[in-house]
Formats: C-alpha cells, sequence, structure tokens
C-alpha cells in the first residue's frame, strides 16, 4: 500500500464545475469539492468552494464535533460567526469552534475561492513541529 495519494481539483476557475449533494443538506451546493474519501484522507476533511461575486451561502451550520479553518485565497466578502461580523479576504483564515454559527458573503466583484479544513476537535495533542522527523536518505529525483 503507497503512503501517499493524489488528486487533481483543477483549475479554481473550474471549481463550479463540481456539485456537492449530501445527506446533510437538502440542496445541491454548486462549486464544493470534498477530498476526504478522494484522498482516503483519515484525520481531517478538506475542500475547495467557490462562490461566485454578488452570492451569499444561503445557511447557517454548525458542527458537532469539528472545528473548521477557512482559508481564502481570492476575493473578499463578510463573514459571521454568532451573530459578528468581520471582513475577510484573499489571505485571510478563520477558525471556527465546533458549535460556532457560521455563514458568509461573497461582497467583491471577483469569484470568493475558498479551502476548508475540518478536523476533530481537540484531536492534535501534540506540536506538529516535534511530530515530524529527519530521514537520514540521499535525495534522488531520478
Ligand atoms: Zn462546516
Amino acid at each position: 500500500m503507497k503512503n501517499y495519494s493524489f488528486f487533481e481539483v483543477g483549475r479554481f476557475e473550474h471549481l463550479t464545475q463540481y456539485v456537492f449533494e449530501g445527506a446533510a443538506i437538502p440542496f445541491a451546493i454548486p462549486g464544493k469539492v470534498f477530498l476526504k474519501e478522494k484522498l482516503a484522507l483519515t484525520g481531517m476533511e478538506i475542500s475547495f468552494n467557490t462562490l461566485p461575486a454578488g452570492q451569499a451561502v444561503p445557511f447557517i451550520h454548525r458542527h458537532r464535533q469539528h472545528e473548521e479553518a477557512y482559508l481564502f485565497l481570492s476575493g473578499q466578502g463578510e463573514f459571521q460567526v454568532d451573530g459578528e461580523i468581520f471582513p475577510i479576504q484573499q489571505g485571510t483564515v478563520v477558525r471556527v469552534a465546533p458549535m460556532g454559527e457560521r455563514v458568509f458573503r461573497n461582497t467583491g466583484d471577483t469569484d470568493l475561492i475558498w479551502i476548508v479544513v475540518q478536523a476533530m476537535n481537540g484531536s492534535m495533542n501534540t506540536e506538529t513541529i516535534e511530530d515530524g522527523e529527519a530521514v537520514k536518505k540521499p535525495i534522488r529525483w531520478s
């Protein structure tokens, strides 16, 4: 069994080719692709997402056990958690605790593009830097 998997999400302007349909919500979400199954992830969920100019996420949601980090790659908008509103733009990273009631919207004139990383709240019980270790092998590229 290989120690890796990979998947090409494709160019960000083509993210609208993906449409998410899940049991948890009664409607399809265009521009969203989850990677947990595509990559056989075991400790996190990752999604790539896009929302066109002028559009808003049409529902508020929260989680039972998972925290989420939203990594905004392009565009600008407003994010709301528990009724508090703050601006987001390329480079903004937002962490939301499981029970945070969240929603956001694109207030710019370009696509809002972001990645969500979702993981079990409280599951990182070691320092991530300490978890890595150097492998003493020569590096070869061919
Ligand atoms: Zn979520």
